[in-house]
């Protein structure tokens, strides 16, 4: 668990704070460090870095670390942390946001499989509203081997395959390219944060 001690940035601490206030929704203003998120956050320990932390990071400024740790890439989405807090913040809504901006601001993601899993969902929730698997797979592997290389595509077969022979067992893997309704807007939405990420991403 990270205990270094984290420093007051004036010049970063506003405009940081505003960002992540407009783009999550989340009333940052609102913590008091009560930890309760922490503690039933299950990647707080792994990570070094509990809810409470990453928002005290936000507050106080501390843009590099607060784009720059493992909670935003390994958060699971469980929303443990938004349930428990008395001020109704879910951090999972500000991981998604630091993720976007590390994205937008070209930073190398510290979990490459993480960053190509999240792309590939994206893209493929763009095209039918919701996620296909046989699409997303083939997305991944894509984003997979921009991202990591070809030894990575290879180790990710091997350790998926059983996987995904399991989920054809049960039924699990939709060759139906279903679409949802209000799908333009989906696409729209995506559009938009794709402009926001520039041509590199
Ligand atoms: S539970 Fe809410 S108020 Fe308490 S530390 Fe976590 S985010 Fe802040
Ligand atoms: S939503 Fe993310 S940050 Fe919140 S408790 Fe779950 S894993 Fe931790």
């Amino acid at each position: 668990m990270s205990t270094s001690t984290l420093k007051y940035s004036a010049e970063t601490s506003n405009a940081l704070l505003k960002e992540v206030m407009d783009r999550s929704g989340q009333n940052l203003m609102s913590c008091y460090q009560c930890r309760r998120c922490a503690s039933g956050c299950p990647v707080g320990e792994e990570t070094g870095v509990t809810p409470d932390r990453l928002v005290r990071m936000i507050l106080l400024g501390e843009k590099e670390d607060a784009l720059n740790n493992l909670l935003v890439w390994k958060c699971v989405a469980c929303y443990t942390c938004g349930t428990r807090c008395p001020n109704n913040i879910h951090t999972s809504r500000i991981n998604e946001t630091l993720k976007q901006m590390s994205k937008e601001a070209h930073a190398k993601p510290l979990l490459l499989k993480v960053a190509a899993f999240h792309s590939a969902f994206m893209k493929s929730i763009s095209h039918f509203g919701r996620s296909n698997e046989l699409e997303f797979m083939g997305l991944y592997q894509m984003e997979n081997v921009k991202k990591g290389g070809l030894s990575a595509l290879i180790a990710d077969i091997k350790s998926l395959s059983k996987l995904g022979i399991a989920m054809l067992r049960k039924k699990r893997m939709h060759f139906k390219l279903d679409k949802t309704k209000g799908r333009s807007e989906i696409t729209a939405l995506y559009n938009r944060s794709a402009k926001r990420q520039g041509p590199k991403e």
